[in-house]
């Protein structure tokens, strides 16, 4: 069957840092056959405060020489880690156990986020050397601060979990949850490969695939990665999320 192209195959790396430099490699080479350079990576300007991503270091050579080919770079929360208080019980719970404490954008000020923004934005473009595709939140969480802020910076493309949308216009671009796997630990790990499972078989006009460094560790979520993105490559044309914007937007609602 030829690929509709009015159904799109959006894939991404999550958690591009220093940090996983190895793993990012295994994820591109794993997806390359199936998306070339159709894909995004989500970039994380210091993980856990540990891995500061260094302008003319040799990873943000490699950066720029992904971005100069063509695979779109969004800019992912500053620190990732969610080292915030949170006031409310439930979002207390949320966080440590939907996200293993992953969700920095959870409880930030408007202030607060929009300062990250502002300077991960400038690191990860002044490495770049293009501005970055668009705003994304560690853990796809977003608290109403960090919302206002990035609705204040105007970022063409944002997502979470259920849906795209443009920041800089208010329009909502795409719906459907992101298929993803979870490998933190055994039972994520067999309740993902089953989630992923049931996912292949719905049919949403925009498909979105994220992938974690830590998946590439694992050769059972490997193979399943491997086997979801055959899958969904026979139906869908595999694009770019700046593919929702520019006019055919409608196209894919
Ligand atoms: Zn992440």
């Amino acid at each position: 069957m030829t690929p509709s192209s009015r159904r799109l195959l959006l894939a991404s790396i999550h958690d591009v840092s220093p940090r996983f430099d190895g793993e990012i490699d295994r994820l591109a080479a794993l997806l390359h056959p199936h998306v070339g350079e159709r894909l995004a990576m989500l970039v994380v300007p210091n993980h856990w405060g540990e891995a500061p991503l260094v302008p003319g270091s040799a990873f943000a050579t490699r950066l720029r020489s992904w971005a100069d080919r063509g695979i779109e770079m969004f800019l992912h929360g500053y620190f990732h880690r969610d080292d915030a208080r949170h006031v409310g019980g439930t979002d207390r719970l949320k966080a440590r156990f939907m996200t293993a404490n992953e969700g920095e954008f959870m409880a930030l000020s408007r202030a607060e986020a929009g300062k990250r923004i502002a300077d991960g934005r400038k690191l990860v473009e002044d490495v770049i050397g293009v501005p970055v595709a668009g705003f994304i939140a560690p853990a796809w969480l977003y608290g109403a601060g960090a919302l206002e802020a990035v609705s204040e910076a105007g970022f063409a493309l944002a997502e979470d979990h259920f849906r795209v949308w443009s920041p800089a216009s208010g329009e909502q671009l795409a719906r459907g949850p992101v298929i993803t796997w979870a490998s933190r630990t055994r039972l994520r790990l067999a309740s993902s490969l089953a989630a992923a499972g049931t996912l292949r078989r719905i049919s949403p006009d925009v498909l979105r695939i994220g992938v974690h460094p830590p998946d590439a560790r694992h050769p059972v979520l490997v193979r399943s990665i491997d086997k979801t993105f055959a899958i969904a490559a026979r139906k869908r044309r595999p694009g770019r999320y700046a593919d929702l914007l520019a006019g055919r937007r409608r196209d894919f609602q």
